[in-house]
C-alpha cells in the first residue's frame, strides 16, 4: 500500500481507443462518479488519444481527475511532421506517458528517446509516467532487474532529477500487457523494489520519496488489490480494463 505522503494513482491508458469523441466523453463521464466518491483517497488520471484531449478535458473540468496524453516529442516546435511537443500538450493536459512498451516495440523508441521525452515533458510542467519493463525473453532469461535498471537509469537523466515531484514510474512487463497474463504479485513486488532502489540512487531519498511507482499489465477489477496492497506499489497503469467504465470504476473503489 502506498507509503504515507504518496497518494495512490490509477492511470487509464486508453491507447488508440475509443473511435469517436462522443464515446471518449461518455467513457470519461462513466468513471466520474467513482472518481468523485473516492477522490479524497485515490488519484485518477485518464490518457485518451490526442484528438479527444479537448473534449475529455471539458468533461473533466472542475473535477480532480487528471488528463494526459500517451506520448510527446522533445522538440518544442519545428519541422517534425506528425509529432506533438510536450510544450504544446501543456496547454491541454497535465500529464503524459513516455516510453510505453508499445512505442518502444512498434515505433523503435530507444532509452535515449524516452529520456529526452521525459526531460522535455517535465520541463514543460507536465507530470510524466515513465514506463519500464522487460520483454518475455528477458523475463525467461532472468534479466528483468538488469533491463529495468538500465531503462530507469537512462530515463532519469540529470534533467529529470529536480522535477521528481512530477514523476511516476510504471513497471510494465511487456509480456503482461494486453495478454491477460498479469505478473505474479511477488514478481511485480520484487521489480518495483528494484525501481524504488534505482530512484533512491538517482534522485536521493527525499526526492525519490515523492515518486510514485505503479504496476501495469493486465490489471483488472479482480486482481488490482493484489498489487495495490504491496508496500512497493503506489497504484496501477491500466489499459484494456480502463475502457469499461464500470470495471474501471470498480477498480477505483478497490484501491481505497
Ligand atoms: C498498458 O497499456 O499500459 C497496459 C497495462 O495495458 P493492459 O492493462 O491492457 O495490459
Amino acid at each position: 500500500m502506498t507509503a504515507p505522503g504518496r497518494r495512490p494513482l490509477l492511470a487509464a491508458n486508453w491507447k488508440m481507443n475509443p473511435l469517436s469523441a462522443a464515446d471518449a466523453v461518455a467513457l470519461a463521464r462513466g468513471v466520474l462518479p467513482a472518481a468523485r466518491r473516492h477522490g479524497e483517497r485515490v488519484d485518477v488520471a485518464l490518457f485518451p488519444p490526442f484528438p479527444w484531449l479537448q473534449a475529455v478535458g471539458a468533461e473533466l473540468e472542475g473535477t480532480r481527475v487528471g488528463l494526459g496524453a500517451q506520448d510527446c516529442f522533445w522538440e518544442r516546435s519545428g519541422a517534425f511532421t506528425g509529432e506533438v511537443s510536450a510544450a504544446m500538450l501543456a496547454g491541454w493536459c497535465g500529464w503524459v506517458i513516455v516510453g510505453h512498451s508499445e512505442r518502444r516495440t512498434h515505433f523503435g523508441e530507444t532509452d535515449e528517446d524516452v529520456a529526452r521525452k521525459a526531460a522535455a515533458a517535465l520541463a514543460a510542467g507536465l507530470r510524466v509516467v515513465v514506463c519500464v519493463g522487460e520483454r518475455e525473453d528477458q523475463f525467461e532469461a532472468g534479466q528483468t532487474e538488469a533491463v529495468v535498471d538500465r531503462q530507469l537509469t537512462a530515463a532519469l537523466g540529470p534533467p529529470a532529477v529536480e522535477d521528481a515531484g512530477g514523476l511516476v514510474v510504471a513497471y510494465e512487463p511487456v509480456w503482461a500487457i494486453g495478454t491477460g497474463r498479469n505478473a505474479d504479485p511477488p514478481h511485480a513486488d520484487a521489480t518495483m523494489r528494484v525501481v524504488r532502489r534505482g530512484l533512491d540512487a538517482a534522485l536521493g531519498a527525499d526526492a525519490a520519496a515523492q515518486v510514485r511507482v505503479l504496476y501495469g499489465g493486465s490489471v483488472n477489477a479482480a486482481n488490482v488489490r493484489s498489487y495495490v496492497e504491496l508496500a512497493s506499489c503506489d497504484g496501477c497503469l491500466v489499459g484494456g480494463a480502463s475502457l469499461k467504465a464500470e470495471e474501471f470504476s470498480n477498480m477505483i473503489g478497490a484501491v481505497v
